[in-house]
C-alpha cells in the first residue's frame, strides 16, 4: 500500500469517515456514530459507494457557492469530499459523455431535505449545462417552476414548515451535447383533504396564506377577499403565520416565477379564484349565508341557482331514471368539501400541465433526459389512513426498485463476469408490493371490488374481506407468502388492520378507505361547474358535461395511483439510477441536536446497513478492459502509445507495472473489478502528474 496516496477526504478520522464502505469495524452503532462525527463537524454528506446520504443541517451551509461548482464541476466521484455535486456530476456527466439517461432517486421521511436535495441537484446541473441566451431561459424556466408548485403544492406541517404535499418527479430534457432543452413534470396524489380541514398547529397550502397577505388590496377587491384570515374557515388560524416565513415576500417570488414560466397575466387571475369556495353554514341542507355563495358564483361565472340546487339536492341516475333526493346538512358539508376538494387538486394538475406547456422541449429530436424524483418517504403515524397507505405502497415500489437495480444487479454482474462471491442474503419485498398491488386479491383490488359492489357498502364491510380473505389464505401457505405480510392478531384495535412493511410495521385503520377511494364528486356539482361562465371551469370538470353523461364509474384514486406508479417504475427502470438517502436528525428542526433513536430508525428502514454490507462485500469500482486501458495507458511504458494484445492483458500489464497490490482488484470477463476507491484516486492522481 505504500504507493497509495489516500485522499484525506475520505478516511480523515477527525470528522468521521467519508464512505460507508470504508468504516471499520462496521455495525449500525460505528454507522450512527459516524453519521453524528460527521453532523458535528458540518460534514453533511457521507457516501455508501455511490449513494449519498444526506444530513438535514438545519442551518444554511457555505457549501453551496458559484466556486464549490467549480470545484465539483468534471472531477471524479471520489475524488473530492463526498457532496451531493458529485453526485450530480457524475449523472451529469455520464448522460452527456455516455449518453445515458439517469434518474435521481430522493427519499427520506418528511422534513429530511428531500426538496432541498433535489433543487440543488437541478441548480448544479443547471450552472454546468450549456450556455447562451436561449439555454438560459430555459434553465431559468427549470428552476422557477420550483417556487409555483411549492407555492401550490407545499404547506406548514408540524413535521416541516415546508412540506411537499405532492409527490414530484421531473424529466429534464437535453440534447446530444449535453444542453437542456425543457422537462416534464408529473405530479402525485396532491394531499387534496387539506384544502378543506389541516390538523392541529397545520396550515391550509401556502398560496392561501401568501394570496391574502402579499396580494395588492385591488386584486383582493376583485377577488371579492379579505385580508383577515379569520374570515375564512378552511383557514387555520392557529398557525397562520410561521417563523421565517414572509408570505407577502414569497408572494411577489411566486408572482415572478410565474411570469418567467410563461403564465400570462390573465391567467395569473384565473388561478387566484381558488381561497374561496368559503360557503358557510347550511341548515336543513339550505344554504344559509348566501352572500358568499353569491360572490363565488360571481366569481366562477356560474348561475347561483345551479349551484345552490347542486348543494341541496343529488340526482342519481339508474337504467334512464333520474331521481332526485334531498341531502342533509351533513351531506350537504360533504358535498361542499369535496367541491372545494376536486376544485383545488384539479386545478393543481391544470398548473402542472400548463407548467409542462411552457417548458416542454421544442423539439423532436432524441434526448438525454435525466430524472428528479422527489417523493414523500415511508409514514409511520399513530393514526394511518388511506392516504398512508398509498404512500406507503410507493415506497415500497421504491425499496423494491432499489432492490432491484443495486443489490441484485451488483449480485448477477459478479455472477456474469465470473467473479468468485459470497451470496448476501437481502430482504426482497416483491411479497409486500403484492400484497399490495396484486389484480386479483391484493388489497388494492379487494377495495375496488368492494367499493364498485351494489349494496351497503362500508370500511367495516371492507376490513372483513380483507380478513377474510388474507387471513384464510394465511394457514395454508408458507411464511414467505404475501400473507405473512398481513398481520391478524388479537391485539389490533377496532377497525384496524396491519402491515408488516419493509420499513415496519404499520397500523392502518380502515375508517374513511371506501370513500377515499371512491372519490366521487356528486355529478350535480360536476354539472354545476361545467356551465360555468370561467373557461377553466369547463377544462377541470369534463366530465359535468350533459352531452357526455358517462354512466360508467370513473376510475378509483387507488387504481389511478396504482397507475402512475407502475408508469413511473418503468420509466425509473429504463435509467441508470443514482440514490440519495435524506436524514433527519432530530425532531425539533435545530441544528444541534443528534437524536440517535430517530437517526438509528430511519438508517433501518432506509436498508442502510444492507446496503454498506453488499458494497463491501464486492467492489467500489468496475470498468470495461477497453475504457480502462485507453484512460491509464499514459502510466506505463510497455501500454503507451498502443497496446497490440488484447485490452484485458494490457490492463494487467498496466497494473502490475504500478505495483497495484493483487488484492485490490479482480479480473472479470469484460471489466476489471477493483476493491477499493482509493486505487482509483491512486490511478487518477498519476495521470495528473
Ligand atoms: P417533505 O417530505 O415534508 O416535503 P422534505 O424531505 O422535502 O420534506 P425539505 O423541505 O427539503 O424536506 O427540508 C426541510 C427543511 O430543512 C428546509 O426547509 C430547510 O430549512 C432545511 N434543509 C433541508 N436541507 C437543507 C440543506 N441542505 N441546507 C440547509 N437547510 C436544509
Ligand atoms: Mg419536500
Amino acid at each position: 500500500m505504500s504507493k497509495m496516496e489516500v485522499k484525506t477526504s475520505l478516511l480523515d478520522n477527525m470528522i468521521g469517515v467519508g464512505d460507508m464502505v470504508l468504516l471499520e469495524p462496521l455495525s449500525e452503532e460505528t454507522f450512527i456514530r459516524n453519521l453524528q462525527k460527521r453532523f458535528e463537524h458540518n460534514e453533511i454528506y457521507t457516501y455508501i459507494g455511490s449513494v449519498v446520504i444526506s444530513m438535514n443541517p438545519y442551518k444554511s451551509l457555505p457549501i453551496y457557492s458559484a466556486d464549490k461548482v467549480e470545484e465539483y464541476r468534471n472531477r471524479n466521484f471520489y475524488e473530492l469530499s463526498p457532496h451531493i455535486y458529485a453526485l450530480a456530476d457524475e449523472a451529469y456527466r455520464s448522460l452527456r459523455d455516455q449518453d445515458k439517461d439517469q434518474c435521481i432517486l430522493i427519499t427520506g421521511e418528511s422534513g429530511a431535505g428531500k426538496t432541498e436535495a433535489s433543487k440543488l441537484v437541478m441548480s448544479y446541473v443547471a450552472a454546468v449545462c450549456g450556455k447562451g441566451q436561449e439555454v438560459n431561459k430555459v434553465k431559468e424556466q427549470l428552476l422557477q417552476s420550483n417556487p409555483v408548485l411549492e407555492a401550490f403544492g407545499n404547506a406548514k406541517t408540524v413535521r416541516n414548515d415546508n412540506s411537499s404535499r405532492f409527490g414530484k418527479y421531473m424529466d429534464i430534457e437535453f440534447d446530444f451535447k449535453g444542453d437542456p432543452l425543457g422537462g416534464v413534470i408529473s405530479n402525485y396524489l396532491l394531499e387534496k383533504s387539506r384544502v378543506v380541514k389541516q390538523p392541529r398547529g397545520e396550515r391550509n397550502f401556502h398560496i392561501f396564506y401568501q394570496l391574502l397577505s402579499g396580494a395588492s388590496d385591488e386584486t383582493l377587491k376583485l377577488l371579492k377577499l379579505d385580508r383577515d384570515f379569520s374570515k375564512y374557515n378552511y383557514l387555520s388560524l392557529d398557525s397562520a403565520t410561521v417563523n421565517g416565513l414572509d408570505d407577502a415576500a414569497n408572494f411577489r417570488t411566486v408572482r415572478n416565477a410565474m411570469q418567467i414560466v410563461g403564465f400570462m397575466e390573465d391567467e395569473l387571475g384565473n388561478i387566484e379564484f381558488k381561497p374561496e369556495s368559503r360557503v358557510n353554514g347550511f341548515d336543513e341542507s339550505r344554504v344559509k349565508d348566501k352572500n358568499d355563495l353569491k360572490e363565488m358564483c360571481e366569481l366562477l361565472g356560474i348561475d347561483q341557482s345551479v349551484l345552490e340546487r347542486a348543494f341541496s339536492f343529488r340526482t342519481v341516475e339508474a337504467k334512464m331514471e333520474k331521481v332526485s333526493t334531498t341531502l342533509n346538512v351533513a351531506q350537504a358539508y360533504y358535498a361542499r368539501d369535496a367541491l372545494a376538494k376536486n376544485l383545488y387538486s384539479r386545478m393543481f394538475s391544470w398548473l402542472v400541465n400548463r407548467i409542462n406547456e411552457s417548458i416542454k422541449a421544442q423539439t423532436k429530436a432524441r434526448k438525454k433526459v435525466m430524472g428528479v424524483l422527489d417523493i414523500y418517504g415511508f409514514e409511520i403515524f399513530e393514526d394511518n389512513s388511506f392516504e398512508q397507505f398509498i404512500i406507503n405502497y410507493c415506497n415500497e415500489k421504491l425499496q423494491q426498485i432499489f432492490i432491484e437495480l443495486t443489490l441484485r444487479e451488483e449480485q448477477e454482474e459478479y455472477v456474469r463476469e465470473g467473479i468468485e462471491w459470497t451470496n448476501i442474503e437481502y430482504f426482497n419485498n416483491a411479497i409486500i408490493c403484492d400484497l399490495i398491488e396484486n389484480n386479483q386479491n391484493g388489497i388494492l383490488a379487494m377495495l375496488d371490488e368492494e367499493c364498485l359492489r351494489p349494496g351497503t357498502v362500508t370500511d367495516e364491510t371492507f376490513l372483513d374481506k380483507l380478513n377474510t380473505v388474507c387471513a384464510e389464505h394465511q394457514h395454508f401457505e408458507s411464511r414467505l407468502s404475501k400473507n405473512s405480510k398481513f398481520l391478524t392478531d388479537h391485539s389490533l384495535p377496532h377497525s384496524c388492520f396491519r402491515i408488516q412493511h419493509y420499513a415496519g410495521k404499520v397500523l392502518y385503520r380502515v375508517e374513511g378507505f371506501v370513500d377515499k377511494n371512491n372519490d366521487l364528486l356528486y355529478r350535480d356539482l360536476s354539472q354545476a361547474m361545467y356551465k360555468a361562465n370561467h373557461c377553466l371551469m369547463k377544462l377541470l370538470f369534463p366530465e359535468g358535461n350533459p352531452a357526455k353523461v358517462n354512466l360508467k364509474r370513473p376510475p378509483t384514486a387507488g387504481f389511478q395511483f396504482k397507475a402512475s406508479v407502475s408508469t413511473l417504475m418503468r420509466n425509473l427502470q429504463t435509467k441508470n439510477p443514482n440514490y440519495i438517502r435524506c436524514i433527519k436528525p432530530n425532531d425539533k428542526k435545530s441544528a444541534q441536536i443528534f437524536t440517535d433513536s430517530l437517526v438509528c430508525h430511519q438508517v433501518r428502514y432506509l436498508g442502510l446497513m444492507e446496503n454498506v454490507r453488499v458494497r463491501r462485500a464486492g467492489y467500489a469500482f468496475r470498468q470495461a478492459y477497453e475504457p480502462c486501458l485507453e484512460r491509464y495507458k499514459m502510466l506505463c511504458k510497455q501500454t503507451w502509445p498502443r497496446w497490440k494484445g488484447p485490452a484485458r492483458e494490457g490492463v494487467e500489464v498496466l497494473l502490475k507495472n504500478l505495483e497495484v497490490p493483487e488484492e485490490e482488484f479482480s479480473y472479470g470477463r469484460s471489466k476489471i473489478f477493483i476493491r477499493n476507491p482509493r486505487t482509483l484516486f491512486f490511478l487518477e492522481e498519476k495521470r495528473r502528474q
